[in-house]
């Protein structure tokens, strides 16, 4: 009884003290900055030009400190005629990891030349394209190709096998034997036919008969089924989903890369204009509302974006983890979407810039997972986000962060430019989906904004967005909870 009454005290102790030390946690000095180039494309795919120790030494040149490869999996598109489809039709196929049979090789080349480099962090992931659709019409022989650029990316798997296992379309992942296998048999029947049913019938039906039945026969082989083929229109967002869904299931993470990047080959005529080819990706930001459990979205990319301004779809699925509809806030990050060194696309044009405590590719994973970074673009012009911080009467939090408060919020900032530099910069700070304040001045630029009059059990939060001639700042957000105060 005695033994159990100290622990007691022992334990409320121990409880006092760990309070006390989260009182004082949340501050941005604790942590240092990691600067990362997301979503680079290599010698394997579509970067064409550069190796990945290339990309590693432009990487040092330009203080990257973080370098995450994202490979296309599979660039394949297939048509083929109904019945026939694998006998009668055609194939398109661009050099990729999976597709070469270089999957392994690509994940060693990263480690390999990650280990000549300690002060980096090189680790690889996946971008793939779940699924596409066709929409053909026959009798104008027009072939249009829909969703093909819609792209996802795949992270923090451990094993190669589970990249090789993507359910992507044309992908192993894609295909199973089940019952439903026995239903490719049925050319047997026609085979069986010519061989011995038919026997009392003409021969050249048998024949005939034969020929078309083991060409069938040939084209099912080897009897697989597949969960989603490109034959039956638009499925929504459900191959996405079932995409995310698998990585979280393999320790993974998500993340949508370009939502908004419109893209298209526009009609092109082949064979002297008989045929006619096109393919459309409508921009897509309405995914990050109809998907769920995906860790984050490209917040700054290489194009013009609208999801991230206030009240529109980012600030759509924040509101449904404020009410409970949503498992996890969503994190934006920057993405360069890298294929070789051009003008507005070299390695730290644009940056996720994590906040760590230690120099390794876990912290920069954890980061990831819980939104402590901001996005920025701008390349040598960059900004830097020194401060961004919520404090109430309990403690203080930073980006990813969600702390307690009895009705007040302090918000500071304090932003600079990574040169030195002095710049015009435009701020807007939001808050749950719309704009608490705006600021502008010349960097270095440091304010505080007081919030008062959070409710017991009301959740907020608050983030920033930054903007000069030169560059873009995309900061996540910072969550409140109110709770009752000290009667
Ligand atoms: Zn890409």
């Amino acid at each position: 009884m005695r033994v159990a009454r100290r622990l007691e005290t022992v334990w409320i102790g121990l409880a006092c003290w760990l309070g006390l030390a989260i009182g004082v946690a949340g501050a941005q000095e604790e942590y240092f900055e990691l600067r990362g180039a997301v979503h680079l494309h290599t010698n394997y795919s579509t970067g064409k030009k550069e190796t990945i120790a290339e990309i590693a030494q432009k990487a040092k040149e330009h203080g990257v400190d973080v370098l995450i490869f994202t490979e296309d999996d599979i660039l394949q598109v297939r048509y083929g005629l109904p019945l026939l489809r694998d006998l009668l039709g055609f194939t398109y196929t661009e050099p990729a990891p999976i597709t070469d049979g270089a999957l392994g090789e690509y994940f060693e080349e990263i480690q390999r030349v990650g280990a000549k480099h300690p002060e980096l962090i090189m680790f690889g992931g996946i971008e793939s394209n779940p699924f596409y659709y066709w929409e053909v019409d026959l009798a104008a022989l027009t072939w249009t190709m829909h969703s093909f650029d819609k792209h996802i990316i795949a992270l923090g798997m451990d094993k190669v096998e589970e990249y090789a296992q993507l359910p992507v379309i044309h992908g192993k992942g894609n295909e199973r034997w089940d019952w439903s296998s026995l239903l490719l048999l049925w050319p047997l029947i026609g085979v069986a036919y010519g061989l011995f049913l038919g026997a009392s019938h003409p021969r050249g039906l048998r024949l005939g008969v034969l020929i078309v039945s083991t060409l069938c026969l040939i084209n099912n082989f080897p009897f697989k089924v597949t969960y989603m083929d490109q034959y039956n229109g638009d499925p929504g967002s459900g191959p996405y989903q079932h995409y995310i869904d698998y990585v979280n299931r393999h320790g993974g993470l998500v993340l949508w890369p370009h939502l908004e990047a419109k893209s298209a080959i526009p009609p092109t005529d082949f064979l002297g204009g008989l045929f006619h080819f096109a393919s459309i990706t409508e921009p897509h930001p309405e995914d990050l509302v109809d998907t769920y459990d995906y860790a984050g979205f490209a917040a700054l990319y290489a194009d013009n974006i609208t999801a991230t301004e206030p009240g529109h779809q980012w600030d759509i699925v924040l509101g449904q983890y404020l009410a409970g509809q949503r498992a996890k806030p969503i994190w934006g990050e920057g993405e360069i979407d890298y294929h070789y060194d051009q003008k507005g696309g070299r390695i730290h044009d644009i940056l996720t810039v994590f906040l760590v405590k230690d120099r390794t590719r876990e912290a920069v994973m954890d980061a990831l997972r819980q939104g402590r970074m901001y996005a920025v673009r701008g390349g040598d012009e960059q900004l830097v986000l020194d401060t961004f911080e919520v404090e109430s009467e309990i403690r203080r939090g930073i980006a990813g962060e969600e702390i307690p408060s009895q009705g007040l919020a302090r918000i500071s900032m304090r932003i600079d430019k990574l040169n030195g530099k002095q710049e015009e910069v435009k701020l807007r700070l939001i808050k749950t989906g719309e704009v608490l304040a705006e600021f502008s001045g010349l960097t270095p630029l440091e304010f505080q904004q007081v919030d008062t009059g959070i409710h017991p059990g009301e959740k907020v939060y608050y983030r920033l967005m930054a903007q000069s001639r030169t560059a873009r700042l995309t900061s996540n957000p910072i969550f409140v909870t109110g709770v009752e105060g000290v009667p």
